[in-house]
């Protein structure tokens, strides 16, 4: 830290408290902080009142997320500023296409959910009993803030398992970082209260919400949710004034209907607008869901001409590559508004503000000014002096997160460069790290005929990949522990199903 950053008047101190030693398990579980949104009761048991699930907590124990503990008659958060590693990806990974296309995020996830989906595809973070100490990271809000200011990032990323058990951190540092001219980005399954998000609505600018069906018995079964709640809350921000895009992962053979896909269309229309884009996202098996076969993607095209048909304008296909499905188009003229190809966005036909740039059309898009470049005084490498990774890609996996760590005394840059193909050596990205510092960003393809990534090191500066199955995904095991068999079910869910790889 600089400390150019001055501390936020909404932090509170910490209050540290003690498990019975029966509950205890992992050592990020043992402190706690004063949480928001309960009520205690004359029995000494407390209900909290941030999800809809409104727990009623009794002493010693935890709520169904598991982060949120009774604590002598108080509610109190067990993960605040614990988070895994922050990550440095784009604005696509997390679903939002008309918010600034293309721009970095620094993405920020944290322990425990609200939820149990079956086919959750964070489940080793959102199901906090998996979340091991070595695992954990302890983050300040001037610490993201200032992480995000020094790298000329503009979003910061609430994402992953579910943000939403992660309110008072979240608001604290989402305010700080308001105050820094940064743009906050919600990412959930948005099974909330609305008393809890309308304190959202005073910090966050963008919403990104995974609805899971329009079934509200699906909702039961599968993801231990309600429905109601989700729709209620994302019409809330959305009747706010909140940039709003919707998302939902289609699950093979569990909610990839054709009357899934109109039922969805139908809500998003009557309720949010045809403006608001919808995202259908290709899933691949994964925690207690690894009975079937990735989303056929042309089921997932015909749920994109369901919603099209309908009078969803803006309509896209996630977790998919070389798929036209992936672009905005002008619906006007249909020219090309924005080219994509997988994580990687460039808003070609947009004016500046946000105009079609052929027919001069209005289109609902918001950009961001290109920010200052960071100031870090960075050390120049010659190239042969930089200890090289490469990294190729298998089937379906084509991104990785890179952690470096660095040892050296100087702020070096890594470089990624594309390997193979007709671009094979193109720089794709550098990244500065800093004397001392451990950071994580992502890397992915780049055009249809890329092999892989190339990541040229510094001196002392060491990496770490860990493959990406799929976007909005954090990754937990390095390449090192995955054994390179199959690129259909991530090797831990292999391993929690007490399977093996054909
Ligand atoms: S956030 Fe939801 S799941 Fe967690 S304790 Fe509160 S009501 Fe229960």
């Amino acid at each position: 830290m600089s400390g150019f950053l001055t501390r936020s008047r909404d932090l509170r101190p910490p209050r540290e408290a003690t498990l019975p030693r029966d509950q205890q398990q992992w050592n990020w579980q043992q402190a706690g902080r004063p949480a928001a949104l309960y009520s205690a009761r004359p029995d000494g048991t407390v209900q909290c009142h941030l999800s809809p699930r409104n727990c009623v907590i009794r002493p010693g124990a935890v709520g169904f997320c598991r982060v949120r503990a009774n604590r002598g008659g108080e509610l109190v958060t067990l993960n605040y500023g614990k988070s895994v590693a922050m990550t440095e990806e784009t604005i696509e990974t997390e679903a939002v296409y008309h918010y600034a296309p293309g721009a970095r995020i620094l993405s920020m996830g944290n322990i425990g959910c609200m939820m149990n989906c079956d086919y959750c595809h964070n489940w080793q973070t959102s199901q906090a009993r998996y979340v091991e100490d070595r695992s954990v990271h302890h983050y300040t809000p001037e610490q993201v803030v200032e992480s995000a200011v020094e790298r000329g990032i503009q979003v910061i990323s609430w994402t992953y398992n579910d943000p939403v058990v992660w309110h008072e951190f979240v608001l604290d540092t989402a305010r700080l970082a308001r105050r820094h001219g940064l743009v906050n980005l919600f990412k959930s399954a948005f099974y909330i209260s609305l008393e809890g998000a309308k304190e959202l609505c005073e910090v966050i600018d963008i919403f990104s919400i995974s609805l899971k069906s329009m079934d509200p018995t699906f909702y039961k079964r599968v993801t231990k949710g309600q429905l109601q709640p989700v729709l209620d809350a994302t019409a809330y921000v959305f009747d706010r004034g909140k940039h709003v895009e919707v998302s939902s992962l289609l699950v093979t053979d569990a909610n990839d209907r054709e009357e899934d896909a109109y039922r969805l269309s139908r809500w998003v229309l009557d309720r949010l607008g045809p403006d608001v884009p919808v995202h259908f996202v290709r899933f691949h098996p994964d925690y207690k869901y690894t009975q079937v076969e990735r989303t056929p993607v042309d089921r997932l095209e015909r749920a994109r001409a369901i919603a099209l048909a309908e009078g969803v304008r803006y309509c896209y296909l996630g977790n998919v590559y070389d798929h036209a499905a992936t672009n905005s188009y002008c619906p006007r003229c249909g020219s090309l508004a924005v080219e994509r190809y997988g994580l990687v966005a460039s808003p070609v036909g947009l004016t500046a503000d946000a105009r079609c740039r052929t027919c001069d059309e209005a289109l609902p898009f918001r950009l961001l000014a290109r920010p200052d470049n960071a100031a870090l005084a960075v050390v120049d490498v010659d190239d042969r002096d930089r200890p090289v990774v490469d990294h190729e890609w298998r089937g379906d996996v084509k991104a990785v997160h890179v952690e470096v760590t660095s040892a050296a005394s100087a702020t070096y840059e890594v470089v990624v460069r594309v390997l193979g193909g007709a671009s094979d050596g193109r720089e794709i990205k550098r990244v500065p790290v800093l004397p001392g510092a451990q950071y994580r960003f992502i890397a992915c393809k780049s055009a249809s005929d890329d092999r892989g990534v190339r990541v040229q090191l510094a001196p002392d500066v060491h990496a770490n990949l860990y493959e990406v199955y799929d976007r909005a995904h954090f990754p937990t095991n390095t390449i090192l522990e995955i054994e390179h068999s199959s690129d259909a079910v991530p090797e831990a869910a292999i391993r929690l199903q007490g399977g093996s790889r054909a």
